[in-house]
């Protein structure tokens, strides 16, 4: 309980954004000093960065019943992953196969791989490819809509998985993984920046948090640890580091990238791969630093250089990109699109309030706000307008995003060029999100996941892989950090006090209704991967047991269906059970069986 009390003290510190006052506050007990308060911070998984992957892992692992605290340096949540636009890569997804779209985790690792210059983890990139489907479900069971999906750069089939409606996929990934962390009551320290990993006998105990406001550090001791700190593309002295021709290009990072979670893991040992491979976004305002999403592309939007020329294919791989727009006349591009484009994509409509979209009633008007010669612009736009109704790009072989002409006025250019985007190297994990070391063996207990790792990308990251890759890797170190330190933390008996909520439910609530006929029933019903069958004993006209006799779910999901829906569902005798957040098709699953066996 003495922990307990300290950890949510902390915490209010910490939100309440008066963390410098902490030598103020009243103390807890008589008996606790205040730097034994300090040292006695401790849980069973800590996560390092309260970004897109930082929070899946938080969820995952508390999921497991482990307790967690996350650390987030900055005083709010969403790092990078709150700017991202396009959306999250996955193949062989319900939503495709309901929208007619066929496509292969094969094509997916095929695509990846080549747009990554074949230098990509094939392990990493195996599991990532494999377990896509299953994150893009399970976001929708914590309440994401991803009810969309479109095609992407570098992508051989349309597998972006985005918001219905033309939404930014970061700021609801953001919103949903929040509501989440707040529903389970998962503690977030802000302001708190770990500076240190603390590894004894290869194995991780904890970790050293500064106080951003008053510099003062204190150890939080963790069974397990998952570095979730997210890229270094707003540290220019890292990125030059590894790329002096990158020196003075903006970047559309947040200013919490500073690349932490890779310096400290490389004091202890971790292997890092690929830190020269730095991605440029090619289509970044430049006044603004704001990205213009590639799925203003997969509408139909075109480039054209200074003069109003068409000069690439608009789907290339963003490196390509980059250096195509590096090449022409003043370094920049502009995207044109037309009113069809504005109305199929919401974002638009935030770009003109923030005064970055010129704005022509026709092409000729438009042309003249840019300073370029009507005549070339409109004829750009004819011949574009005329590969698209032949569904054949002559002068640069585009072949997707090809489905509307520009041809609805008005008409509207935004000027962009490259800037930093995506640091696709970083520290070395294995398939289960372990850090590898430079031996090649793994510090126990400590995992890492999202932009602070490489590999998945190789040398260059195709748009939707980053949101995909947080959600997946996010998921699997949150349950192997959540695994490992119910299974081997010493910490665990001290501070799980927020176990599986359904250890309190033991037996038949006191006056529950006999209302069951007695008997044994079986039934089955359709969860996520497969058929669902349960045993059902009813006796003196109670719900005794329900017995999984078969299942193909997710193992760690089900494990909370089987832990928490089925003894409530017994405790209450009540068979419209609340679904398990995060096992919504199981827990249905489970519940239809009972409703439509069990007789009254
Ligand atoms: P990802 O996309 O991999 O989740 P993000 O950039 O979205 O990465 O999130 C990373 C989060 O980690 C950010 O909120 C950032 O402020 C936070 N962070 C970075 N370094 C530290 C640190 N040393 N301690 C605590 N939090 C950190």
């Amino acid at each position: 309980m003495k922990k307990f009390i300290i950890l949510t003290l902390a915490t209010t510190l910490a939100v309440t954004g008066c963390a410098q006052k902490k030598d103020k506050v009243e103390p807890v007990t008589n008996s606790i000093t205040q730097s034994e308060k300090v040292e006695e911070l401790e849980t069973d998984v800590l996560v390092i960065g309260a970004g897109g992957a930082g929070m899946t892992a938080a969820i995952e692992a508390y999921d497991q019943g482990s307790k967690v605290i996350i650390v987030e340096k900055m005083p709010f949540s969403g790092g990078n992953s709150v700017r991202a636009k396009g959306g999250l890569n996955a193949a062989e997804t319900s939503t495709q196969k309901e929208m007619g779209i066929d496509d292969s985790i094969e094509a997916f690792f095929n695509d990846t791989y080549k747009g990554g210059k074949e230098l990509n983890d094939k392990e990493v990139l195996t599991y990532f490819t494999e377990n896509s489907a299953e994150a893009v479900e399970w976001l929708k069971s914590v309440g994401m809509n991803l009810d969309d999906v479109a095609p992407g750069a570098g992508a051989s089939n349309p597998r972006m998985h985005r918001p219905a409606g033309g939404i930014d996929v970061g700021p609801a990934l953001v919103e949903t993984l929040s509501k989440n962390i707040k529903d389970r009551d998962i503690e977030t320290l802000y302001n708190a920046q770990a500076t240190k990993l603390i590894v004894e006998n290869d194995t991780i105990t904890g970790v050293l948090v500064k106080d951003v406001n008053t510099g003062e550090e204190q150890k939080i001791l963790a069974d397990s640890v998952i570095i979730a700190t997210g890229g270094f593309g707003a540290n220019e002295e890292m990125y030059t580091k590894y790329r002096k021709d990158l020196k003075g290009f903006i970047t559309t990072n947040h200013s919490g990238a500073t690349g932490d979670g890779i310096t400290i893991a490389e004091e202890i040992g971790a292997a890092l791969v690929d830190m020269e491979q730095i991605q440029t976004n090619p289509t970044v305002e430049q006044g603004t630093a704001e990205v213009i999403s590639e799925s203003i592309r997969g509408l139909g939007a075109i480039f054209v250089n200074k003069s109003g020329v068409r000069f690439t294919n608009e789907m290339l791989t963003r490196d390509v990109l980059s250096s195509n727009i590096l090449s022409e006349d003043g370094k920049f591009a502009y995207i044109i699109f037309d009113q069809s484009i504005r109305d199929n994509m919401k974002a638009v409509e935030g770009m003109i309030k923030k005064g970055i979209v010129t704005e022509g009633s026709s092409i000729d008007e438009l042309a003249n706000k840019l300073e370029i010669d009507s005549n070339t612009l409109i004829s750009s736009l004819d011949t574009w307008n005329g590969f698209v109704k032949n569904k054949k790009d002559d002068e640069f072989q585009r072949d997707t995003g090809m489905d509307n002409t520009l041809e609805k006025a008005p008409y509207y250019a935004i000027k962009v060029g490259p800037g930093v985007h995506h640091t696709m190297g970083g520290i070395k994990i294995n398939s289960n999100a372990e850090v590898v070391k430079m031996d090649g063996n793994i510090i126990k207990g400590l995992y890492a996941a999202g932009e602070t790792t490489g590999g998945v990308h190789g040398a260059n990251r195709l748009g939707g892989n980053a949101v995909a890759d947080i959600t997946i890797f996010g998921r699997q170190a949150g349950q192997q950090a959540g695994k490992y330190s119910l299974t081997n933390g010493s910490l665990q008996a001290k501070t799980s006090s927020k176990k599986n909520p359904s250890e309190k439910l033991s037996g038949i609530k006191e006056g529950a209704k006999a209302q069951f006929k007695d008997g044994i029933y079986e039934g089955e019903a359709k969860g996520n991967n497969g058929t669902v069958k349960a045993k059902i004993i009813v006796e003196n006209g109670f719900i005794q047991s329900i017995e999984i006799l078969e299942h193909s779910e997710t193992g760690p999901i089900f494990e909370t269906v089987e832990n928490q829906l089925i003894p409530t569902i017994i405790y209450n005798q009540d068979l419209e059970a609340d679904t398990i957040t995060g096992a919504t098709v199981s827990s249905k699953a489970v519940l239809e069986i009972l409703n439509n066996s069990v007789e009254k």
